[in-house]
């Protein structure tokens, strides 16, 4: 069927002004054509390190960005030229979560509140009706019912974590944005939420993109990770692919610094330090974008930009000298056995 989010060769490019007359002068190319798709009941992974553009991108399909160019289709409906007006219903239906639980929740108002602010909505109006919507939601995201009337800070980060998932789950959404969910989190309690999140999804069949800037926070629940470089998507593949046979050398660095040790995930190298820092977006080198950067770089990564194509069965990759990419099937069967 229609995936429930197709992005297409989107791209947000941001203009730099100067001089007197503030003429444009360059542009920064956050987002340089960025596709994936997404399942119904499926999660994706959209990781990259900081300036990678993949916040830009979750803004985007949340419509707080326009798009310089590209197709955003939500349930086959293209969201790019629909106006604010027409977009509002479908607001209900994509949602977000942020980052930050200690500054998204208004700290002078009750939890009862902040959760029960979106009924209106709904229709449900009443105040013993929305009290029993909140109180539904607070079990339903492992909270107690009877703190209905506590404040914020009377709560730890990640229940705070979990009132923000409550808060987003009123609307009924089909699509969540998460945006970095668990960073701001301490390690012990990020497997808490992560669980949480995979729960409401089996529970309500949720649809999510999970924003992140290392790929050991959206290992165990992403079905299909994207992982993105220098405004552009470098590798997507299956979950299981991308963490044992990576086919992109950036994907390949970033895997080797996962610090659990996990023994599925390919630890028969030595960690991969990148030289020099990510570029700016101001000025991308041409041709790959990450050939300043690249071990494998020949004469034609500086010259040509290598496309995103399927390497493997439902494993894409922007490389012109992909890892394992004439390894036959049985022979990388062996390899494992
Ligand atoms: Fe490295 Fe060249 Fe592949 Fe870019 S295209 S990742 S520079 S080998």
């Amino acid at each position: 069927g229609t995936p429930l989010l197709e992005v297409t060769d989107l791209r947000k490019h941001f203009p730099v002004h100067s001089g007197l007359l503030r003429r444009q002068v360059a542009a920064v190319k956050a987002v340089d054509g960025v596709s994936f798709s997404v399942n119904r009941g499926e999660t994706l992974g959209l990781v990259g390190e900081s300036g990678c553009g993949k916040t830009t991108t979750g803004r985007m399909i949340m419509r707080l960005l326009d798009p310089s160019s590209g197709s955003i289709r939500f349930e086959g409906q293209e969201l790019t030229d629909l106006s604010q007006r027409r977009m509002r219903p479908l607001r209900r239906d994509i949602q977000m979560i942020f980052q930050d639980p200690y500054s998204s929740l208004n700290p002078r108002k009750t939890v009862g509140s902040i959760v029960g602010a979106p009924f209106h909505l709904q229709g449900i109006e009443t105040p013993n009706g929305v009290k029993k919507a909140v109180q539904e939601l607070l079990e339903l995201v492992g909270l107690n019912p009877e703190h209905y009337n506590r404040y914020p800070h009377e709560f730890s980060g990640g229940q705070r974590q979990r009132i923000g998932i409550a808060r987003t789950l009123a609307l009924k959404p089909k699509l969540i944005v998460a945006d970095e969910p668990v960073s701001a989190l301490d390690v012990s309690i990020q497997a808490q939420v992560v669980n949480l999140l995979e729960d409401l999804q089996d529970e309500l069949g949720l649809t999510y993109v999970v924003i992140a800037h290392d790929l050991s926070v959206v290992r165990h629940i992403s079905d299909r990770v994207a992982v993105m470089y220098l405004g552009k998507v470098v590798e997507v593949a299956d979950q299981a692919d991308l963490y044992t046979r990576p086919m992109h050398p950036y994907t390949n660095a970033l895997l080797s610094a996962v610090p659990v040790p996990d023994p599925n995930v390919r630890r028969d190298r030595e960690r991969i330090r990148l030289k020099g820092d990510v570029p700016s977006p101001l000025n991308p080198p041409p041709g790959c974008p990450f050939h300043p950067r690249c071990w494998k770089a020949q004469d034609i990564c500086a010259q040509i930009t290598p496309p995103l194509e399927e390497k493997r069965t439902s494993q894409q990759v922007a490389c012109h000298f992909p890892e394992e990419a004439g390894a036959a099937p049985d022979l990388i069967r062996k390899e494992g056995s």
